[in-house]
């Protein structure tokens, strides 16, 4: 059961088929965007590069990760009016000239099976689904999106993507709360030195 109704642009009414062309462009040129990590696709990655303890994921974490700011709207049940809260998340870290992601190699992703839910669910992110011009502005960089060929996404695959996608964001958020926004406490294997970064 997910907690929201997500409103769905007309451009995807009646949904759309689409092949990543594996350009790699939307793994690099991170000077905008993030690539953003939550509790499952970190511990999905650590599993699958056989890291286990506190050092070995601290270790990760100073090679592959960095602080981000991060906010979510959150009403409570009982409130009248909800609010927008901000907070510390985490992103990969990149690399090189063309700020790529680590594990981009030879324009694949090398960790295509464990990757972050935000790569999976692309081009279905809420924001992309529900808003015709942030499409718009992804498929100038997407020839995936150009194209328009290959694998048809239904309606409602394309809803239950982006609902999925919320329901990360909340679950992240609420955890977050109820630790009073201390990410530590979330994720106690993090450097407290990294948490300069997202200030
Ligand atoms: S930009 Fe589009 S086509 Fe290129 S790798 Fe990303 S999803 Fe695939
Ligand atoms: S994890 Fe894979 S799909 Fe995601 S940004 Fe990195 S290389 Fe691209």
């Amino acid at each position: 059961m997910t907690s929201i109704e997500i409103k769905i642009s007309k451009i995807l009414e009646n949904g759309i088929s689409f092949s990543c062309q594996m350009c790699g462009d939307c793994c690099r040129g991170f000077d905008e965007g993030e690539v953003y990590l939550y509790n499952d696709d970190i511990f999905r990655l650590a599993d699958y590069l056989n890291l286990s303890g506190m050092e070995e994921l601290r270790d990760f974490a100073k090679k592959y990760v960095k602080v981000i700011n991060d906010s979510f709207f959150w009403k409570n049940p009982e409130a009248q009016q909800g609010k927008t809260y901000r907070f510390k998340t985490l992103g990969f870290r990149f690399t090189g000239e063309d700020e790529h992601c680590h594990f981009l190699k030879d324009n694949m992703c090398s960790v295509h099976e464990h990757r972050p839910f935000q790569c999976q669910s692309f081009p279905f992110w809420k924001m992309m689904v529900s808003n015709r011009k942030i499409f718009e502005n992804y498929t100038k960089k997407c020839q995936g999106l150009q194209k328009l060929e290959g694998k048809y996404y239904s309606r409602e695959e394309i809803l239950d993507w982006a609902k999925r996608e919320y329901e990360i964001e909340k679950n992240y958020f609420l955890e977050m709360k109820k630790h009073k926004f201390n990410i530590l406490k979330v994720y106690p294997f993090l450097p407290k030195e990294m948490l300069q970064e997202g200030e």
